[in-house]
């Protein structure tokens, strides 16, 4: 193996708008600490020496602004590329993908929404698929007892069952492929769905991870320790909670 294959390129899916932590700009530049979350993500992903390029899937409409961004936070000498993102989160990372040099053979996705993951989990997650992984997911043990139920708007919903807890991961980003293994599956998806398109009634089940669209297509994932503050923002409390993250991160010094 070459030292560029060797080097993993990260792709951040940040062209969602987040509307469940409520109205105002897309969630990947809502502010934590003065700083735009999007910005801690990068970040993150550059402190770790397995990672050579990271590629933004920015907002269609957003692309020169999200540049700007960037640079204004001291990253303009760091290997970053933004490309335009697209409808489903599925799309920004096939973009992003597609715009990732051909001999770079390992590719992490990590959402801009988990802008404090400690660089220890990209680490591990790089060093996974180095070791021969095909696909490779952090994840914490769950603290809630799950249930799956059939789903009732408004409730009361009945009760299926119960999976044991035990079984069960919380997963988070980056998770981390081969890239052959990645553009794949992603290629596969892309096809299924033209197909499901034309033919009511056959829609597959949402795939809301990576790691979800190697599973479906038969491929082996495998999980690696995440870490608590690899949580992802997505409703207003999970700001707070950043905040406080952040805060005693910068008490400590180690920011
Ligand atoms: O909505 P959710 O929190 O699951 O989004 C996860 C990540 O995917 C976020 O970083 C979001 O910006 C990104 N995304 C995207 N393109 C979309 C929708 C979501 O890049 N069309």
């Amino acid at each position: 193996m070459n030292a560029t294959a060797a080097v993993a390129a990260a792709v951040v899916p940040a062209a969602g708008r987040g509307e469940r932590l409520g109205p105002g700009a897309p969630k990947a530049l809502r502010e934590l600490g003065g700083v735009p979350l999007l910005v801690h993500a990068v970040r993150a992903l550059t402190r770790s020496r397995a990672v050579g390029l990271v590629v933004v899937a920015a907002p269609a409409d957003g692309v020169a602004e999200v540049v700007a961004l960037l640079d204004s936070h001291g990253l303009e000498d760091k290997d970053i590329r933004v490309v335009a993102g697209g409808s489903t989160r599925q799309e920004s990372v096939r973009l992003g993908l597609a715009a990732i040099p051909a001999e770079v053979g390992i590719v992490l996705v990590h959402d801009a929404a988990r802008p404090l993951v400690p660089v220890e989990v990209v680490d591990a997650v790089a060093s996974a698929v180095r070791a021969g992984a095909e696909a490779v997911v952090p994840a914490v043990p769950l603290a809630d007892t799950v249930k799956r139920v059939e789903p009732v708007p408004g409730g009361p919903e009945p009760v299926l069952d119960t999976p044991d807890r035990a079984t069960l991961r919380a997963v988070q980003t980056p998770q981390g492929f081969r890239r052959d293994t990645l553009a794949e599956v992603h290629a596969k998806a892309l096809a299924e769905e033209s197909t499901a398109e034309g033919a009511a009634g056959t829609a597959l089940p949402p795939v809301t991870d990576d790691a979800g669209l190697v599973e479906r297509f038969g491929g082996r994932v495998v999980v690696v320790p995440g870490h608590e503050e690899a949580f992802k923002v997505t409703r207003p409390l999970d700001l707070v909670l950043a905040e406080a993250v952040l805060a005693r991160r910068r008490a400590a010094d180690a920011y």
